[in-house]
């Protein structure tokens, strides 16, 4: 396994992780999580992604029991979870980053994953309706009482995290260091474009999310929605709209052949493809069995595979590199 370093901070994280969005605890129990887990911790990965917000928090308390169970000792790991959403359909409770909900809100997250404290904690959406500098002393304050070691944001704009960056300076608060963002073949505009300035003049990190945009890329939704698929179940119906796009179905029939050609997975290629991106620390997996998770640990392999003229060959079926 690689380790590359969280943007600017010292913290190493592996290049590829394993997060717990939709799977821990509405499709998979405690102990396929474990095994899951397992499988991602023997292959090297150190970095494990939750949020309050996920199965109603069912995903931290499962998350958590695994931590325990298997007695891996805690300077071995980093975790993240994310705050926004929220867990009750109150006021100050649900979507927003304000000081009251966010300084409550760790105290249950650690309660349910079992720990001290988190590795980074996320902002996990931008609040318009709380000052940014109220969050900023928030997440400082979180981390000063030992509770989270660093702070990110996810799917905050450039101008957002800036604000929040200079503000963190001008205060001498601790600052973001990171953003957790939809990257894969077919979504790359913040990333490639709105954040570039970002990574080069703050060196900021990158963690990315969905790098199979939900699995289609693997291919499996090319002839229709397989029913014990993602987009089969019960809450997930809106992935079906792109799922069923005859364009984009027909762009990941394209990338078959140049994946076939490393002697690679259409997963594969697509999480290789994501590991060229210089500017990213980890590519946050997603499995829901442990045949996904090994062959999607396998695409460190095929990643030093492409070449210009492999990436050349995969644009020219994507055709939407940010301008
Ligand atoms: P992916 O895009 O990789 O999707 C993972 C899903 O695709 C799996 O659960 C499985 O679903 C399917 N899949 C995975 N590998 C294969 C394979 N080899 N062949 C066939 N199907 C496969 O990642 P996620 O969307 O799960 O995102 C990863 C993590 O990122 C999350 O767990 C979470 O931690 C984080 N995240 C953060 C967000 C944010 O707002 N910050 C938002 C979303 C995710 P199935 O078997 O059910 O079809």
């Amino acid at each position: 396994m690689n380790y590359r370093r969280l943007g600017s901070t010292g913290l190493q994280i592996s290049e590829l992780s394993f997060g717990a969005w939709v799977t821990f605890g509405d499709q998979i129990g405690q102990e396929m999580a474990e095994r899951l887990m397992r499988v991602a911790f023997d292959a090297g990965v150190n970095y494990f992604d939750n949020a309050e917000s996920y199965s109603g928090g069912k995903a931290e308390t499962i998350m958590g029991n695994v931590f325990k169970n298997a007695g891996w000792a805690r300077e071995t790991f980093v975790v993240s979870t994310k705050f926004y959403w929220g867990l009750r359909e109150t006021v100050n409770q649900r979507n927003t980053l304000n000081r009251k909900y966010l300084l409550e809100a760790i105290n249950g997250s650690l309660k349910r994953l079992q720990l001290d404290y988190v590795d980074i904690v996320f902002a996990h959406r931008p609040d318009p309706d709380t000052p940014i500098a109220e969050t900023v002393w928030a997440m400082h304050k979180l981390i000063e009482s030992d509770k989270a070691l660093y702070w990110g944001t996810s799917e905050w704009s450039a101008y957002e995290i800036v604000s929040a960056i200079y503000l963190a300076e001008k205060y001498h608060l601790h600052k973001p260091v990171t953003e957790q963002s939809h990257y894969n073949m077919f979504t790359r505009e913040k990333l490639e474009k709105e954040y570039l300035r970002l990574f080069q003049e703050h060196h900021y990190g990158d963690v990315i999310w969905s790098p199979l945009a939900s699995g289609f890329l693997s291919g499996k939704y090319n002839d229709g929605i397989p029913a014990d698929s993602r987009a089969a179940q019960p809450g997930y119906e809106w992935l079906q709209k792109t799922f069923t796009s005859a364009e984009r179905i027909d762009k990941v029939k394209q990338l078959a052949p140049i994946a076939s050609d490393l002697g690679a997975t259409m997963a594969q290629l697509a999480i290789a493809w994501c590991l060229k991106n210089p500017y990213l620390s980890s590519v946050i997996l997603g499995a829901s069995r442990p045949e996904q998770l090994q062959e999607n640990l396998g695409a460190r392999a095929i990643a030093p595979l492409l070449t210009p003229e492999t990436l050349e060959r995969i644009e020219n079926v994507l055709q939407n590199k940010p301008r």
